[in-house]
């Protein structure tokens, strides 16, 4: 991991900055590059902007290890009722959300029951339900509760992450269960006893679980296969063995954040590709955009020249 890397990741875990980050001004403005607001309304006005370009969305409210249940039970009834709303404004707009965020740190059973609340209003408002993987210390329990989830309800789906030595065997567990996945690379500082250090080793096991997800394809077991990358050349690949497999574009899909790779999603989407954008806000953005700087250093300088004017 380089030197920049863990620093921004350490900043993302550091408390003060936590609270104290978004006070800066100059680095509320550079974050407005990966988000459109804070404001729920700032979500919907760009997830309107994009349906037109044929790019569908996700969404999330930021934040994460809360540590009070009342602010657990206020963001949950935060998602129950804007998913009312999006299902009055029928735009195709899917929510993701984190396990502490839903008070996961305090109690599981409570932060389950929060969101099997959230899983039968996305059931009844015809959408689906994405759940986020935190740091590897979660990775049990999310999917235990994912599973438990997917028992009654047929549209959730999970993220995992390719950097994990773990994540061949919980993906063959999604797929024979019918869990949705939405594969990433990883965004959190993890040990090299659980993660591939090295990145090339990452980019190798993400295409080789994709070979997996689309074989996966087959079962017809509600599982959906979500590829959340960037990069293009992954892409690529992994288009082109969907293709010599006889998988069709639009039973698999591309997202990505908001702010990232613009060109690359209307590029997509103009080849026939199925692709949505993750749109994020709230105001607890600081350890979520520290991240978004970790993937990339050279963002740094986009803060810097913020500070600059
Ligand atoms: C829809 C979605 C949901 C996600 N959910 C989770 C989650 O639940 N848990 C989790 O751990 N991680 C999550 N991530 C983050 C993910 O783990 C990666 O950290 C992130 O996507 C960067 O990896 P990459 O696949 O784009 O590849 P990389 O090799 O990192 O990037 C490929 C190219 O994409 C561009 N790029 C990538 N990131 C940035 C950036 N921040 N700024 C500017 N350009 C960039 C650059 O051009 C780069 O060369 C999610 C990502 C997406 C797209």
């Amino acid at each position: 991991m380089s030197l920049m890397r863990g620093v921004l990741l350490a900043l993302s875990e550091n408390r003060r900055m936590r609270e104290r980050g978004p006070q800066l001004w100059f680095v509320k403005r550079a974050a407005r590059r990966f988000m459109p607001g804070e404001t729920f309304e700032d979500m919907l006005t760009a997830a309107e902007t994009l349906r037109p370009l044929g790019i569908d969305t996700v969404f999330t409210r930021l934040g994460e290890n809360v540590t009070d249940a009342a602010e657990a039970a206020s963001v949950t009834q935060h998602y129950l009722d804007v998913l009312y709303q999006i299902q009055l404004k029928k735009i195709r707009c899917e929510p993701s959300i984190k396990l502490t965020q839903l008070g996961l740190d305090l109690a599981k059973e409570q932060a389950y029951a929060n969101l099997r609340t959230l899983a039968e209003r996305a059931h009844a408002t015809d959408n689906y339900l994405w759940i986020d993987m935190e740091q590897s210390h979660y990775v049990d329990v999310t999917l235990e509760l994912a599973l438990r989830l997917r028992e009654e309800f047929p549209r959730v789906g999970v993220c995992l992450q390719a950097y994990l030595f773990r994540t061949k065997d919980d993906l063959v567990s999604m797929i024979e269960h019918g869990v949705g996945v939405r594969l990433v690379k990883g965004a959190y500082k993890e040990p090299p006893s659980v993660a591939y250090p090295a990145k090339r080793d990452v980019d190798n096991n993400f295409f080789g679980l994709s070979a997996a997800m689309l074989e996966g394809m087959e079962r017809d077991n509600g599982f959906r296969a979500v590829f959340g990358t960037h990069d293009a050349a992954l892409i690529a690949r992994i288009r082109a063995l969907a293709a010599r497999a006889g998988v069709r574009p639009s039973d698999f899909e591309f997202h990505m954040l908001y702010g990232i790779q613009r060109g690359e999603q209307l590029r997509l989407v103009k080849e026939g590709a199925d692709v949505r954008v993750l749109v994020a806000y709230g105001s607890f953005w600081f350890p979520w955009y520290m991240r978004r700087l970790a993937e990339r250093p050279a963002n740094v300088w986009f803060v810097l020249k913020s500070m600059f004017g």
